[in-house]
C-alpha cells in the first residue's frame, strides 16, 4: 500500500484514544511532555486513562453520537486495545484519521486471518486448522498431532481463549468450554524462548525498531521482558524483524506495531500481532532513548520517530500482577528500579496492576 500521505499534527493537538486501561494512561502521560491533550472514549465505568487525560467521554463503542462529538473534539485518533469493533473505526475514519486504520485491526483481531496474512508476506507460523465442529478438531488433531493449542479466533488475550489439548480425548470438553465454533487449532510449538518485535512507522513510510526483548510467559500472561536478549541468534532476530516491516508495510500501518515470536532452532514462528503499544515494550520508558508511547505519539502526529537505543547495558521489566502490588515499599528502596501503578482499584488475581522495570 501507498504510505499515508494525512497532514501532521503538530503539538498543541489533541489525540483521541480509544480505551482506557493503563496503555491509554501511559501513551497520555508520554504525549504531555510534546505538547499535545488526549481525549479518552471508553464505555468502562474504572477509566484509569482519564485520571491523566484533559478529555473523557464515557459511551459505548456503537454510539454516533458520541463517536461524532469525540471526533469533532480531537486531530487524530488511536486506540490502546485491539478488540474495538471494527465498525467504530470505520465509522471514525470517515471524520478524523485513525492510526493504525481498520486494516491492522481486521487482521489482529482473528488469529486465522493473522495467520493467513502473515504466511502471505512468507512468514512462518505454528501449523494451524480452522475449527468450527468437533470433526474439524478431530481432523485437525489427526494431522497436527498431540499436544495442540485449541484458541478462540476473536477476542483472546492473556492466555484467555486457549485450552491445551493433551490426548484426543479431551476434544470434546475443549471444544464445548470454548463455544464449539469460529475456533483455531494451532500446533504445539517447541521454542527454545519467546521474543517480541516492536517497530514503529509513520505515515511518511518511516520506521525504527526497538532491540529484540525476551519474554517469559507465566500461565499466558506475560511475566518478565528482558533486554538485550542475548540468548537469540542474531540472524533469526533479523529475520523476524524484516517480517514485521513486510508486515507494517503490506498494512499502510501509522504506529506502533508489536509482534511476538517463538524463538526455534530452524529460525523464528510468528505468534500475534498487536497493532498498539505492547506490555513487552514497558521496558522501553526508562530503557530506551525513546519509549514506544512516546513513539507513537510521533508516528500518529507525524513527527520524526525518535532513536531507540539502550540507556543501560541490561533492562529487566516485571509486571505487577494481582497482589503483586503490595511490593511497591521494596521497589521503592531498590534504586535500580522504576514503579509504575496504573491507579486500578481492585487487585484481582492475574491482573495488571502495574510493572516495575530495572535499569541493570
Ligand atoms: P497467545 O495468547 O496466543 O500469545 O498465547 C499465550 C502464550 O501461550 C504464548 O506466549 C506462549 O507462551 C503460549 N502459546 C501460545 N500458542 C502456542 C503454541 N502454538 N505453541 C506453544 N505455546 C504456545
Amino acid at each position: 500500500m501507498p504510505p499515508e500521505t494525512g497532514a501532521i499534527i503538530p503539538p498543541g493537538g489533541t489525540i483521541g484514544i480509544l480505551g482506557g486501561g493503563q496503555l491509554g494512561r501511559m501513551l497520555a502521560l508520554a504525549a504531555a511532555p510534546l505538547g499535545y491533550r488526549t481525549h479518552i472514549f471508553a464505555p468502562e465505568a474504572e477509566l484509569v486513562a482519564a485520571d491523566v487525560s484533559a478529555h473523557v467521554t464515557r459511551a459505548a463503542y456503537d454510539d454516533k453520537a458520541a463517536l461524532s462529538a469525540f471526533a469533532a473534539s480531537v486531530d487524530v485518533i488511536t486506540y490502546e486495545f485491539e478488540n474495538v469493533p471494527s465498525g467504530t473505526v470505520a465509522f471514525l475514519e470517515g471524520l478524523k484519521p485513525v492510526r493504525p486504520g481498520h486494516q491492522a485491526l481486521d487482521v489482529a483481531q482473528d488469529r486465522l486471518a493473522e495467520k493467513r496474512f502473515v504466511e502471505g508476506l512468507g512468514g512462518c507460523t505454528a501449523p494451524f486448522r480452522p475449527v468450527d465442529s468437533l470433526a474439524d478438531l478431530e481432523a485437525g488433531l489427526a494431522a497436527l498431532g498431540c499436544p495442540a493449542i485449541l484458541k478462540t479466533r476473536r477476542f483472546g488475550y492473556d492466555g484467555k481463549g486457549q485450552a491445551r489439548i493433551h490426548a484426543s480425548s479431551d476434544a470434546a470438553a475443549a471444544l464445548a468450554d470454548l463455544g464449539g465454533r469460529d475456533l483455531i487449532l494451532e500446533g504445539f510449538v517447541r521454542f527454545d524462548a519467546e521474543f517480541s518485535i516492536i517497530l514503529a512507522r509513520g505515515p511518511s513510510g518511516e520506521e525504527r525498531h526497538f532491540p529484540a526483548c525476551l519474554n517469559r510467559h507465566e500461565g499466558g500472561i506475560l511475566a518478565e521482558s528482558r533486554v538485550p536478549a542475548r540468548k537469540l541468534d542474531p540472524a533469526h532476530v533479523e529475520a523476524a524483524t524484516a517480517l514485521v516491516v513486510r508486515i507494517a508495510d503490506a498494512l499502510g500501518y501509522v504506529g506502533v506495531l508489536a509482534c511476538e515470536f517463538f524463538a526455534c532452532a530452524d529460525g523464528p514462528v510468528f505468534n500475534e500481532m498487536a497493532p498498539r503499544v505492547h506490555n513487552s515494550g514497558h521496558w522501553t520508558i526508562e530503557g530506551a532513548e525513546t519509549s514506544q508511547f512516546e513513539q507513537h505519539v510521533r508516528a500518529i502526529c507525524g513527527l520524526p520517530l525518535g532513536p531507540v537505543g539502550l540507556r543501560a547495558p541490561e533492562v529487566v521489566m516485571h509486571n505487577l500482577l494481582g497482589q503483586d502490588i503490595g511490593q511497591w515499599p521494596a521497589i521503592l528502596a531498590d534504586p535500580a528500579a522504576h514503579l509504575h501503578l496504573y491507579g486500578k482499584s481492585e487487585a484481582v488475581p492475574g491482573r495488571k496492576m502495574g510493572h516495575v522495570t530495572r535499569l541493570l
